[in-house]
């Protein structure tokens, strides 16, 4: 059987590049993670068990009867009552009667990013210390697609070099680079840039083209002028990129829709109760799909914390956190309730966000999961989780849900081989010990984790790498201060 080389980005001339680089020992050394010593490196770069794998004894959601799942090179082959197992190294993993979804996708995450860490924020290093807590963390909680939402230049250089391997312990990337900012051509932050001009806007899409990025976050798209914006859509249709826009504002939304922007960002955060009659019409009338990532989870949250005045759940007890960090998290959260305008408008717009939601659903955007993790309060650790449990408490069904967080992002991200459970697909599978039918979403519960074959957690435990081996792996070690 063909070896799947499986590993889109990193093909040979990028592992040349990686060779050149004088990285050498790490392309030996990566991830020898106990009982880890089958590899085939031949054409990929990292190192870790690929072997064959059967899951037995597990079933599908709205489905009756057990099912067995195979997989063999990073791929579903075979989902049945019973399937072939005179294959080689076949490893045996029992479900334990457990439900088997597709690996989850998160279509708005930001990695660089520590809930609330204000204080540590911009005093730590951000792949030494940032990269291996919340991308670790997403990918145990099963989200094995993650859409990045605005990346520094050199760290979405980084994301893109990694991002295809299934051995690499964090979500599979689908990336965005630094946000353009509308109306602000003196911004030149790294998270946020501002235009100045056309051929400005042409090289700087092209410059976000180049290091991997397949789309282009855009932020107040109602304020360029429009040779700008239309030099910047035409320079990342050129180049391959989709747009996504900030769509907070009625402004911003109505001028993504008249516009080849594919997905809208945020819900409306204002008071206001309604969306605008001709705003829904827009989005009846538009031809193209309109995609939209409200972080429901994300108001909710903040919305409880300022009713209860706590986190529901100890920082104490998240996965590959520290201390120092979690009291920087604690104070921040308190400051910033004090403080922060944009908190105060997230709570004040969450009671009407059950009525927004319905009405874009209606009008026909297609509602899409992205937790906005990283962002003030919402971690890594759960956040997918939280962002279901928000679009129940606002009125979506666990099918619904479901959609959202697998087929209807597969179909925006344009690919056929995520978010399903059936021969060919890639083979991501998260086994959940709940009643997702019915709408149990607990973090707790998800069982086991697989992304592209390579097993990461497994009977409620992380087995992928430890922080040495992550920073090692991604040639961080010899920055690291300590
Ligand atoms: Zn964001």
């Amino acid at each position: 059987m063909a070896k799947h080389s499986g590993a889109g980005k990193l093909n040979t001339a990028s592992v040349i590049r990686i060779l050149s680089g004088s990285l050498v020992v790490l392309v030996v050394l990566v991830f020898f993670w106990p009982g880890i010593r089958e590899a085939d490196s031949r054409d990929q770069q990292w190192v870790c068990d690929r072997r064959p794998l059967l899951i037995e004894n597990t079933r599908l959601p709205w489905q009756p009867g057990a099912r067995e799942i195979l997989i063999e090179d990073g791929r579903i082959m075979a989902i049945a009552a019973s399937v072939p197992r005179d294959i080689p190294k076949l490893r045996v993993l029992d479900g334990e009667g457990a439900l088997a979804l597709p690996g989850l996708i998160d279509s708005h995450t930001h990695f660089d990013s520590l809930p609330g860490a204000k204080h540590l924020q911009g005093r730590i290093n951000i792949k030494n210390e940032i990269f291996p807590m919340t991308m670790r963390q997403t990918l145990a909680s099963g989200v094995t697609t993650a859409r990045t939402h605005l990346a520094r230049l050199d760290d979405l250089a980084v994301m893109a070099e990694v991002s295809e391997d299934s051995c690499f312990p964090a979500p599979r990337f689908v990336l965005s680079g630094p946000g353009f900012l509308g109306g602000a051509p003196g911004v030149n932050a790294p998270l946020m840039r501002g235009v100045g001009g056309v051929a400005d806007a042409r090289s700087q899409v092209a410059e976000v083209a180049g290091l991997g990025a397949e789309w282009l976050a855009i932020h107040g798209i109602a304020r360029f002028p429009d040779e700008e914006i239309q030099a910047i859509l035409e320079t990342a249709d050129a180049l391959g990129l989709r747009v996504m826009a900030d769509t907070g504002g009625f402004d911003d939304l109505e001028t993504s829709l008249s516009l080849p922007v594919s997905s809208g960002e945020y819900i409306n955060r204002t008071g206001a109760n309604t969306y605008p009659e001709r705003v829904l019409a827009a989005i009846a009338r538009r031809d193209e799909a309109f995609y939209f990532v409200p972080p429901l989870g994300y108001y909710r949250r903040t919305f409880l914390y300022e009713q209860e005045g706590r986190f529901a759940e100890s920082l104490e007890r998240l996965p590959f956190i520290w201390a120092g960090l979690v009291k920087d998290i604690e104070n921040s959260f308190e400051r910033a309730f004090d403080e922060d305008e944009y908190i105060a408008a997230v709570v004040a717009s969450y009671p009407t966000l059950e009525q927004k939601f319905a009405q874009l659903r209606v009008a026909g955007a297609i509602p899409v999961l992205g937790s906005d993790s990283g962002s003030l309060g919402q971690f890594h650790h759960d956040a997918v989780w939280q962002e279901m449990a928000a679009w129940l408490a606002l009125g979506a069904t666990p099918a619904d849900i479901l959609d959202g967080a697998t087929t209807a992002p597969a179909r925006m991200l344009g690919r056929d081989d995520v978010g399903v459970l059936s021969p060919g697909a890639k083979a991501d599978v998260v086994l959940y010990d709940g009643d997702f039918e019915s709408g149990q979403f607990d973090r707790n519960r998800v069982l086991v984790v697989i992304k592209g074959g390579v097993v990461f957690v497994e009977n409620r435990d992380w087995i992928g790498p430890d922080l040495e081996q992550f920073r090692t792996a991604l040639g961080f070690a010899a920055q690291s201060s300590d």
